[in-house]
């Protein structure tokens, strides 16, 4: 293998320390020493670009503030003022409360209470004289203004910008928002000189964008005025912990022609155009690479009869086909030919296979790696957890059982022994199939002829790490399977390195699957309709945002918690079991497995059970807790049950009173199962702190933009890229320095790379 990469790979020329460019280590920055750069490194910003890139989480906009002495009964507010005293009362009688700590709060205009209860470590930060923040509902008590449990933020004493809007930034121990916004500051103005516009004029004056550097700096320091938006996603959070709708109301969206919304955009147009470009041409430069070119199998596994003379292995797809307990739908068979196609060719297959939760993807995946068996090659499939490594593994072992001479390994959940000896099976190509987790191209892990990678459920790989399994061959085809639901308008452009490949109607004969949002207060009922399903011989699975209960979110259920109630209350005669990210793989192996043998009637679970595990005697999934969940996750969840052939049910249950955007999400639940029906109405109805699961999905890792908000601004970004590789697909014209220049500097962050 030469060691010739894609220029998208090049590190740029490392610049000296004392230069001005945008790669200068955090460390020169003013203001910042190696400490303060290893504690900036933890929030992933290395060089100055990345400083820059550290984008604010909203802001605070102290004009907004209100005056103590005009403050009214019920409002939501927000006041800055100092603690003139503090009391701390621990209350004698054992009831709830066991810590109070008071505090009388002064701005220039008068004086107000603050109390928070059972929140103890507070004593130690808020003191006399420090100076707070305060956001909350006010009352009245005592005939004095109170704010009871506000939020509040300590307001440091470095802090020069109280007069205007105010950046919050992520921050990590350590770092203040105070200091962080003096490092911004000297940064704008040193480096500022590096952040040169490099967008298409025509772009910049057609949406009226600001240039570069003054879009960073609206970014970090708006002026009053300028349209930044202030805390409400803050504020949803808020409403979410309390379960309380009361001031949604207030939760206003952006002003769509202020400058900070085009400064915004501007820095979202200029990552969706460098991803595209580069999608663009890594597509371009896969397809000119020599792969693997697997031989057709013979006998044909399409043709109408099949007569198989021999068992070698070229029959091995043929006698797979024929032996499946199903037939195949007519979806499948076309995304089965399209991928061979893929196979048979010498260039390297990249191929998106997408489709809905159940659809049958598995089966696929399993026929593409026959094929490369029935070759001499070796098909390697990574799935992000260990159940289901385990299961996968045996699905493979099941349906590949007719194939004389085929071997599947596993490198999950074994012991040392079974991995040494898988290991080496894998080395020596004995073993045609391996399953893994990302233990899969660690470095120990040697193919001897791997012509096929998988990965399935890739929304929850790295671009990364698939790059790096596929590095484990030469050339393999790469086959990537996905259930997160995507909406047709966006894969295109999400996925342009990649041909897509679509299942897009269910097998038949799938029962119905009813889904039922609930309160808290009908927990009974649910619990009474559980048994009943049990009863039935059914598995039910519950599923808890959190393990164990947290004291920050008092009424969050919990794993821990609702495995109690069900075992020791509501279920006691039913066998229930728990199952969390803090459980061995030899554990969770183990329960799947008696789940599998019908010995387990409830799984009280965390989202581990999330993705992929297919256990079709499981007819309910009792969520609770459901407004905690996005959309993309919900439908996930669901997907667990209705895969068999009874009547299936999904349970969301929430408290009395959620946020609107949470009760929207759960209609739409109860009104369709289709997971692209979904992707769409959730692509409508995108709240404030709202994540759908794109921008962190591992294919795309922006600071910024967001696919699904900024849609228009991704399918121009698209043309405009495909219309600039045309026109100048290496960068070499005039005018397309600093454009070249940025590009290399983003594979650190989008990694396209392959082999060559
Ligand atoms: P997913 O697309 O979510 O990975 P799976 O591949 O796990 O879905 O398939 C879901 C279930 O449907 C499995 O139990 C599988 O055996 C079954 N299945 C797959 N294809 C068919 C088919 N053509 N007819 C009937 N059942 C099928
Ligand atoms: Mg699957």
């Amino acid at each position: 293998m030469t060691d010739k990469k894609t220029s998208a790979s090049q590190k740029a020329p490392k610049k000296s320390p004392s230069g001005d460019g945008l790669d200068t280590p955090i460390q020169f920055c003013p203001g910042v020493g190696p400490m303060r750069a290893s504690i900036l490194g933890r929030l992933g910003v290395e060089t100055v670009r990345d400083l820059f890139w550290h984008i604010p989480r909203y802001y605070e906009d102290f004009h907004n503030l209100s005056k103590i002495s005009q403050l009214r009964p019920g409002q939501v507010v927000t006041v800055l003022g100092n603690a003139v005293s503090v009391q701390e009362r621990i209350p004698q009688n054992r009831n709830k409360v066991r810590h109070i700590l008071q505090t009388v709060i002064e701005d220039e205009t008068g004086a107000m209470l603050a109390v928070w209860f059972n929140q103890s470590y507070l004593a130690d930060k808020i003191r006399v004289g420090t100076r707070l923040l305060l956001h909350g509902r006010t009352d009245l008590y005592d005939r004095m203004m109170q704010m009871s449990s506000p939020k509040h933020r300590i307001v440091d004493d470095d802090d020069d910008s109280t007069q205007g809007v105010e950046p919050i930034y992520p921050l990590s121990e350590g770092l203040t928002q105070g200091a962080l916004r003096k490092i911004l500051r000297s940064a704008l103005d040193r480096f500022g000189g590096a952040c040169q516009e490099f967008l298409p004029v025509g772009i910049l004056e057609f949406h009226q964008f600001p240039l570069r550097l003054e879009a960073f700096r609206i970014l970090h320091f708006p002026k009053h005025g300028e349209g930044a938006p202030t805390d409400r996603c803050e504020q949803e959070m808020e409403l979410l912990k309390d379960g309380e709708a009361g001031f949604a109301q207030t939760l206003a969206a952006g002003d769509p022609h202020s400058l900070w919304e085009k400064a915004r955009k501007r820095l979202v147009f200029e990552e969706f155009f460098i991803h595209q470009f580069l999608l663009r041409r890594y597509h371009g430069q896969v397809k000119k690479q020599i792969g693997v070119s697997h031989p057709h199998p013979a006998p044909d596994p399409w043709a109408q009869r099949i007569e198989i003379i021999e068992d070698g292995p070229s029959a091995w797809p043929a006698l797979f086909i024929e032996s499946l307990p199903f037939q195949l739908t007519a979806d499948q068979k076309k995304v089965c030919r399209e991928i061979e196609e893929d196979l048979f060719s010498p260039a390297p297959m990249n191929r998106l296979l997408q489709g809905d939760v159940g659809s049958g993807k598995t089966v696929v995946s399993l026929y593409a790696m026959t094929i490369a068996a029935a070759g001499g090659r070796q098909a390697a499939l990574m799935v992000p957890t260990e159940i289901l490594a385990q299961q996968h593994a045996d699905t493979i072992r099941r349906l590949t059982h007719c194939l004389p001479g085929v071997r599947t390994v596993q490198l999950a959940g074994c012991a040392a022994a079974e991995r040494r000896q898988a290991l080496e099976s894998i080395a020596n190509g004995s073993a045609q199939f391996v399953v893994g987790t990302h233990a899969l191209f660690q470095e120990k892990v040697e193919f001897a002829r791997l012509g096929l990678a998988v990965v399935d459920e890739q929304h929850k790989f790295g671009v990364e790490q698939r790059q790096r399994l596929i590095e484990k061959g030469i050339h393999p085809d790469l086959l990537v399977a996905t259930a997160t639901p995507i909406p047709r308008t966006l894969s295109l452009t999400l996925f342009g390195d990649m041909d897509i490949s679509t299942i897009v109607s269910l097998p038949p004969n799938r029962p119905s699957l009813i889904t039922r949002w609930t309160q808290w207060d009908k927990e009974e009922k649910v619990w009474g309709f559980v048994d009943g399903e049990i009863a039935k011989g059914h598995q039910v699975y519950v599923v808890c945002p959190i393990i164990e209960p947290s004291e920050n979110a008092p009424h969050l259920p919990s794993t821990e918690e609702a495995f109690e109630r069900l075992s020791q209350t509501f279920l006691p005669h039913r066998r229930v079991e728990i199952l969390h990210g803090r459980h061995s793989a030899q554990v969770k192996g183990d329960l799947m497995e008696r789940m599998r043998a019908g010995a387990v009637d409830v799984v009280v679970a965390t989202t581990v059970i999330e993705v992929g595990v297919d256990l079709p005697n499981a007819t309910v999934m009792v969520i609770l807790g459901a407004e905690r969940f996005g959309l993309a996750q919900l439908h996930q969840l669901r997907g667990r049950v209705g895969r068999g052939c009874s009547k299936s049910y999904c349970v969301l249950v929430t408290p009395s009173r959620i946020p609107p955007y949470a009760q929207q999400r759960m209609k739409i639940m109860e009104k369709t199962r289709d997971g692209f029906v979904i992707a769409e109405e959730d692509l409508k109805l995108r709240g404030p702190g709202e994540q759908f699961g794109i921008r962190q999905s591992g294919h795309l890792k922006f600071h910024l933009a967001d696919p699904l908000r900024d849609i228009h601004l991704l399918r121009e970004a698209h043309e405009a890229a495909a219309k600039l590789y045309q026109d100048d697909p290496g960068l070499d014209r005039p005018g397309s320095e600093r454009l070249k220049e940025e590009m290399l500097n983003v594979p650190s962050r989008l990694e396209f790379r392959r082999p060559s």
